[in-house]
């Protein structure tokens, strides 16, 4: 009975993140084209191709669970994709926007973070070893994002706080 309601918790939690994934998916493009550092354009582009491998991960233990990854909506991710949404219509100085879209990316890290601990540790408790390998390998991802993002942040906040003073003006790259 209670292995039940964990199974279903599980099944809810695996749908929760292909929704939260396939919704960022969508995203990447327009954050990485709404930041100037070539870096940080280069670490959304690289999430994308990460991205697509934790979808294909978790299209894979749905399979192995006979069961469809579709059939749920992520509110919590769309929440955190209109944030970053509403930042970009504002007319901010580049640097300061990158600065607002890396904390938004890491907003998205640490929400999909806690839902692959969650997902994972499930998986464990019901002895589905090799679904919960595939869903620490996923989370290990999204804490090097994280990690990454708190890198860059360290150079374009600095960017950021400097343009506090007069300068030519930052170019607008493409
Ligand atoms: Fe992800
Ligand atoms: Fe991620």
């Amino acid at each position: 009975m209670e292995l039940d309601t964990l199974k279903a918790l599980y099944v809810e939690g695996l749908r929760d993140l292909y929704s939260a994934e396939t919704q960022i998916l969508k995203a990447l493009p327009k954050m990485k084209s709404g930041a100037t550092s070539p870096e940080l354009k280069q670490a959304f582009e690289e999430h994308f191709a990460v991205t697509t491998e934790q979808v294909g991960r978790l299209e894979e233990i749905c399979s192995e669970l006979g069961i469809s990854p579709k059939g749920k909506h992520c509110k919590g991710m769309e929440g955190l994709i209109t944030e970053g949404a509403d930042l970009m219509k504002e007319d901010a100085d580049p640097d300061v926007m990158d600065a607002g879209l890396i904390s938004a990316a890491q907003h998205v890290e640490h929400y999909e973070m806690a839902g692959y601990g969650t997902v994972r540790t499930y998986a464990q408790l019901l002895g589905y070893d090799e679904q919960a390998a595939l869903l620490q390998t996923s989370l290990l991802e999204e804490r090097e994002t994280d990690v990454a993002l708190t890198e860059l942040a360290l150079t374009v906040n600095v960017d950021a706080i400097a343009k506090e003073s007069p300068t030519t003006g930052g170019a607008k790259s493409a």
